[in-house]
């Protein structure tokens, strides 16, 4: 036998088994999203590397060392996305969606980071994200963390959320400048990735992960002290209006986020019950991004979930991963009774609209009913050469203790709708 090959490292394969809690997240947020009038977009896996070097900025962990990067065959650098965000506001600026209207837009699929894999951390994750563009007004900051917050209530997960303001670039300048005066004071212990974001991009030294810079980051200034006054009403407002509707929330001082692009509110729903990985759904405003990339300015605000760790934390919650079995196992014992059960499971299929009904391979009787049990069916629907003759079904039930019934051939239909009604 030849060797086996292995998957790429980092990248899972999402097994049948995980199905139920996948679609609960997919559909849940998709369901809410159109409540809420957004509507999907799908982009590309792949864009130009230059699209996310300048969205997301040079200087960040994404850019500097996560990205799958590659020359196409015909020398162009494309870049398989580490995120959502610009490639839906490069979709629209492509397509002119951003001239006079706004948006509110929702996608979801994979993203890729080169990153050390690790339980909650993959190469491959998946995200769903959610972006309105073209609204400055703070009503829509606060109706996408409030669509967030009623994600997690339907999902049956507890999460904690915290959120800050960035003010605008205009008043960061200021905050940049005091936070470059208190590392200089420190550089000795600035670690390497630190120091080289000391001149360019200081605030990025606040996202650092490294726990040995965690004393000296809790002893800088803090953003707040240096927010422009519409940036402090701004973020006033977001509060307020969660305030008023009931959803929880701590300010985090500390907060930046990990990509270059936000401005006044970001927010991060935390977990501390995912070991090292505790973000679970982060966003906030990106009104500087769409001229960035080059469109005309527009303000956005949107978010991205990671679908592994909702999944992970709803079993933690106690989520039944247990998929849906089968309505019905059909048991053909014999050539003709088995040609008979394969144009009798498309009449029901079609007749019984939704039914689960799953045929397996052929064999002996009690082979076959031993499978038919094994596949967690409701009842086993068995033709034989007797039935054959009889023109009948006998079904029985598998997870009750009920006797075998024999169907007449054309009162099945009836009989399984009543049985599955029954269920309910
Ligand atoms: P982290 O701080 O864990 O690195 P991040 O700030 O890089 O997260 P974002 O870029 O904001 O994450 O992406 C939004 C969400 O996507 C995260 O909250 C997380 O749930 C998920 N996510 C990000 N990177 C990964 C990954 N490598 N593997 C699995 N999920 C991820
Ligand atoms: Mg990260």
């Amino acid at each position: 036998m030849a060797n086996l090959i292995q998957p790429v490292r980092g990248m899972n394969d999402i097994l049948p088994d995980a199905e139920r809690a996948w679609d609960a997240v997919e559909s849940a947020a998709a369901e809410l999203f159109g409540a809420y009038g957004y509507r999907r977009i799908r982009i590309p896996i792949l864009e130009k590397t230059e699209l996310f070097s300048r969205a997301i900025g040079e200087l960040t962990d994404i850019v500097e060392k996560e990205m799958y990067t590659f020359a196409d065959r015909n020398g162009d650098s494309l870049t398989m996305r580490p995120e959502a965000t610009a490639s839906v506001v490069r979709a629209c600026l492509s397509h002119g969606l951003l001239h006079n209207r706004q948006q509110k837009l929702w996608c979801s699929g994979p993203m890729f980071r080169h990153e050390k894999p690790q339980k909650g951390r993959y190469r491959q994750f998946h995200q769903i994200n959610i972006e309105a563009l073209g609204h400055a007004e703070p009503e829509v900051d606060a109706e996408l963390i409030v669509i967030s917050a009623r994600l997690w209530e339907e999902l049956g997960v507890d999460m904690a959320l915290e959120i800050n303001s960035l003010g605008t670039p205009e008043s960061r300048t200021g905050y940049k400048q005091a936070l470059v005066d208190y590392f200089e004071k420190r550089r000795g212990d600035l670690d390497g990735d630190s120091l080289r974001r000391l001149q360019r991009n200081p605030l990025r030294i606040l996202d650092s992960k490294n726990p040995a810079m965690q004393e000296l980051i809790a002893g800088a200034p803090v953003l707040e002290d240096y927010l422009d006054l519409p940036s402090r009403d701004h973020f006033e407002r977001v509060r307020t209006l969660l305030t008023d509707v009931g959803v929880d929330f701590t300010v985090n001082p500390r907060l930046v986020r990990g990509l270059d692009y936000y401005t006044r509110t970001v927010f991060e729903w935390v977990t501390d019950r995912l070991g090292a990985q505790s973000a679970v759904c982060s966003g906030g405003r990106y009104d500087g991004l769409v001229s960035q990339i080059g469109g005309r300015a527009t303000p956005g605000v949107g978010w991205a979930l990671g679908i592994e760790r909702v999944v992970e934390l709803m079993r933690d919650a106690g989520f039944d991963d247990a998929g849906h079995d089968p309505d019905i196992y059909v048991v053909g014992v014999g050539d003709q009774p088995q040609r008979e059960c394969f144009a009798a499971a498309e009449r029901l299929r079609a007749a019984v609209p939704g039914v689960r009904l799953v045929m397996g391979p052929p064999g002996g009787f009690r082979a076959q009913l031993r499978r038919a049990d094994k596949s967690g069916a409701r009842y086993a629907l068995i033709v034989g050469d007797d039935e054959l003759a009889a023109g009948k079904f006998s079904v029985k039930p598998l997870r009750e203790d009920r006797a075998q019934e024999l169907v007449p051939r054309d009162e099945i239909a009836g009989w399984l709708e009543r049985e599955l009604g029954r269920k309910q």
